[in-house]
């Protein structure tokens, strides 16, 4: 049995993807050892990433108020969840933001709109706010904006948008059963047009809605297909008030055989470990750093996650570090502790009291 891992591992590191049976396995095998399997992903995670794992940060630019209808989502017209409705932050809150987000050491801040998608005017004005970041800070700028024309992706390549993100989210087949106002086709088109205007495409899915295995598969191998290079791998947050909730079908394990598929059908590919991470991994969330190169930390869209120093002490009690930005802080680390490299010292003035 230890040849197929072994033997994924090999075809990861020569940028091949698993059969679509062996997919299938990984993700329901009930032979499939678990640390074997995170050691496979490993190999290609550790040729094209080492043991960096980049921190993102997320920021809600503008929330609720869409008239979309994705049963996951609590900012949906078809929600009931109690989340507070903004239109888009005023440009200075947006830049505080992005500031806080640089000094605390992540490597990209994250902009998210609700909504369907920009219209021209809108997007200009995001233009305005991605040169003002670029300028101010040293961090990438990733922006989630809903369906976007290629008319709109040149604005906003122009600008210097490093990533548009928009996830697939399912496979097409199970997409009309989480949303009935666009398409998978939709989703798929705007991936391509910022491709095509230059700007890096990020796109994964959501696990946990009702979908099958081969489901998930296929979300995969069309990821890999569409050449994208950043893949974010959420867990459903079940949310009360929203249509779809968590289907039951969340483990540990099962999210960590999730992680393990995405990163050997995507060898080369940033697999993130994004919503959920917390509340599904629970004990077992240092793991998703063997699959896993990126992370979000305090927080996704409408609900919160780990504080930044718990996650960065995760990071490298596990013995991976953080990418990138040398000003990320020193994580305390537990009452009366601090770090220093990778030493616990009493804090000096608790040395005293004791
Ligand atoms: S996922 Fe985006 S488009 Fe869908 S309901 Fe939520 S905010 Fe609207």
């Amino acid at each position: 049995m230890f040849e197929t891992y072994a033997a994924l591992a090999e075809r990861a590191l020569q940028g091949e993807p698993p059969s679509e049976r062996d997919a299938l396995w990984i993700l329901d095998g009930e032979d499939v050892a678990l640390l074997p399997l995170l050691q496979a992903a490993f190999a290609p995670r550790e040729r094209h990433f080492g043991r960096r794992v980049m921190v993102h940060v997320l920021n809600n630019v503008q929330n609720g108020l869409c008239p979309e209808d994705c049963g996951y989502c609590s900012q949906s017209r078809d929600s009931d969840a109690p989340i507070r409705k903004y239109a888009m932050k005023p440009d200075e809150e947006i830049f505080a933001e992005a500031e806080a987000a640089a000094r605390a050491g992540a490597s990209r801040y994250c902009m998210v709109l609700s909504g369907r998608g920009p219209s021209v005017a809108a997007t200009r004005r995001l233009a305005e706010v991605i040169r003002g970041v670029k300028e101010r800070f040293p961090i990438e700028v990733c922006l989630s904006v809903g369906l976007v024309e290629e008319e709109h992706a040149r604005i906003l390549a122009e600008a210097g948008l490093d990533r548009l993100n928009h996830n697939l989210n399912t496979s097409a087949s199970h997409y009309p059963d989480i949303c009935s106002t666009h398409s998978y086709e939709d989703r798929v088109r705007t991936l391509v047009a910022a491709k095509k205007c230059g700007i890096e495409p990020c796109s994964g899915l959501i696990i946990g809605m009702g979908e099958e295995s081969r489901d998930i598969v296929e979300v995969g191998f069309h990821l890999r297909e569409l050449e994208v290079p950043s893949i974010p791998v959420n867990f459903l947050i079940p949310i009360e008030g929203n249509p779809v909730t968590d289907d039951g079908s969340l483990t540990p394990e099962r999210c960590l055989r999730a992680l393990c598929l995405m990163r050997l059908i995507n060898p080369a590919a940033e697999i993130r470990v994004a919503g959920g991470r917390e509340g599904h991994l629970r004990h077992l969330d240092a793991l998703s750093l063997w699959p896993a190169n990126s992370l979000f930390v305090e927080g996704y869209l409408t609900t919160r996650g780990d504080a930044i120093d718990d996650t960065y002490r995760m990071i490298r009690d596990a013995g991976f570090e953080v990418e990138g930005n040398p000003a990320s802080p020193t994580p305390e680390i537990g009452a009366g502790f601090r770090l220093d490299g990778d030493r616990a010292l009493l804090k000096p003035d608790v040395a005293r009291d004791a």
